[in-house]
């Protein structure tokens, strides 16, 4: 056996029923076999053995009083998975399917991805198996609180500095910030994604979106007119697909299905994202309540959006999401690119069906790595004590997303597989994290 495909059964061997974080692991160290191959330092040096394992990780409890008076318990999570290139940087995340394995696979992508931005940040990522859907005001205040009491000891502007993703958004990010401020006496930047009144930056909260676009938009101007009049099909209707879709009208394609765990809605004129964002964003509501706002759309329950036919596919909800036979769905259907605006949600058959059948695939550590280097200019801004425009901001991240696109083309194309954005971008991150590791003496 290979190098790499003894490594990942051993890692399997040892990480036992952590089958997200497998997922991610194998796919990383298979496009990596051809670099270690060619290149004994990062074998002698232990580099991927390393790499495999978090430098932390913290579990705690988060105990916390319901508007009933009962007290309620949830288990909270802290992998610090790399601090090579700067301090550990990645979301939190609040929905009742998060375990070790999954913020253990979220931190490991997050290290590769900060990587790949060209910004000093590690890579981390927490998160708590508390549903915030359905919670007043009040609880999910107290929660954060409680969370953030333990959490805070882990946190520092040079230490450790998360942001928020699935059911953390800017009031949970407040709640933790303001419980931070309250127990350390410090106004430090040790959240990102805060409000704009007190230290948040413009742009953050379209960034993940927007940065999936313009990264699509720069891959396809290669081989067509861009995303000029393409339709695209979007999973998802929380901060990513809201802004995925809103930058999508902007660069001159068509939005035509949102979804939420419910189920999903096809409008064939085009989104109404006004519609969108005040169910989304202001009522907190379902997405099935869409029709109401636009008679012409189809709300469907359950699965089966893949199934709508689009040029591209831009699958921005969870983990899993698109299977093997989604992609065969969107391929038959003439679908000529994916791009993963969230983390991981094709699984490893899908990405085979795109790739085998020559649909333009965008892993998720380059696609959406707009959200944490916007995060990164936030940190940037804070230490500066300045405040950049929107239009400041959005030119970096425009540049950033092209820096992407260039490296993991040139990574790729380095190893003879031109157009293999999965290669190119774990080798391209991989390169960078492991260059610092040796430079730091591998101990
Ligand atoms: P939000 O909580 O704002 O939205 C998540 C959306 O996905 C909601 O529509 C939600 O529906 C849906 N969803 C979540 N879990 C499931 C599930 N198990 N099955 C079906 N639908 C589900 O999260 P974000 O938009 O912030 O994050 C979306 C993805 O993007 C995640 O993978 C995240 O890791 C990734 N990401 C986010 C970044 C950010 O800046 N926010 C940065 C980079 C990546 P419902 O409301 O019904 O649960």
């Amino acid at each position: 056996m290979s190098y790499t495909k003894n490594l990942i059964a051993d890692v399997i061997s040892k990480t036992t029923g952590e089958t997200e974080f497998h997922q991610a692991m194998t796919e990383v160290f298979s496009a990596l076999a051809p670099v270690v191959d060619s290149n004994s330092r990062y074998q002698e040096a232990g580099i991927l053995p390393k790499m495999a394992i978090p430098e932390r990780s913290i579990v705690f409890r988060v105990p916390w009083i319901d508007d009933k008076n009962q007290v309620q318990v949830n288990t909270a999570y802290r992998v610090q998975f790399s601090s090579a290139i700067g301090p550990y940087k990645g979301g939190i995340r609040f929905h009742p399917s998060v375990n070790l394995s999954i913020l253990k696979f979220l931190g490991f992508e997050q290290t590769f991805k900060n990587g790949l931005t060209g910004l000093p940040i590690g890579g981390g990522k927490g998160g708590a198996d508390f549903d915030p859907k359905g919670k007043t005001d009040a609880e999910v205040m107290r929660f954060c609180q409680s969370l953030m009491t333990e959490l805070y000891k882990y946190l520092g502007p040079d230490e450790d500095v998360p942001a928020g993703d699935i059911g953390v958004g800017a009031r949970e990010v407040g709640y933790m910030y303001g419980q931070y401020k309250r127990i350390t006496g410090r106004y430090e930047s040790i959240l990102t994604g805060k409000g704009l009144t007190y230290g948040g930056s413009l742009g953050r909260t379209e960034a993940t979106g927007y940065g999936l676009l313009y990264l699509m938009d720069n891959i396809l101007k290669g081989v067509s007119n861009g995303l000029d009049g393409k339709k695209a099909s979007i999973s998802g209707s929380g901060n990513v697909a809201i802004f995925a879709a809103e930058k999508t009208y902007q660069l001159g394609g068509i939005p035509i299905t949102m979804s939420d765990s419910g189920g999903f809605v096809h409008d064939p004129d085009g989104i109404d994202l006004a519609a969108m964002k005040e169910i989304k964003f202001v009522q907190r509501g379902r997405i099935s309540e869409y029709t109401k706002h636009r008679p012409n759309a189809k709300y469907t329950e359950g699965k089966g959006m893949w199934n709508v036919p689009c040029d591209i596919a831009l699958p921005c909800a969870t983990q899993n999401e698109l299977h093997e036979a989604d992609a065969k769905a969107l391929t038959a259907n003439g679908c000529i690119a994916v791009g993963e605006g969230a983390n991981m949600p094709c699984t490893a058959e899908a990405v085979e069906v795109f790739q085998s059948n020559n649909v333009i695939f965008a892993p998720g550590k380059a696609a959406n790595a707009g959200g944490v280097a916007v995060s990164g200019l936030e940190m940037t801004q804070n230490s500066m004590r300045l405040h950049w425009t929107f239009e400041e901001v959005d030119q970096k991240l425009q540049s950033i997303m092209a820096g992407i696109y260039e490296k993991m083309s040139t990574a790729a194309a380095e190893y003879n597989m031109a157009g293999n954005f999965v290669a190119g971008a774990n080798i391209a991150g991989f390169k960078k994290v492991a260059e610092a590791m040796l430079a730091q003496g591998a101990v």
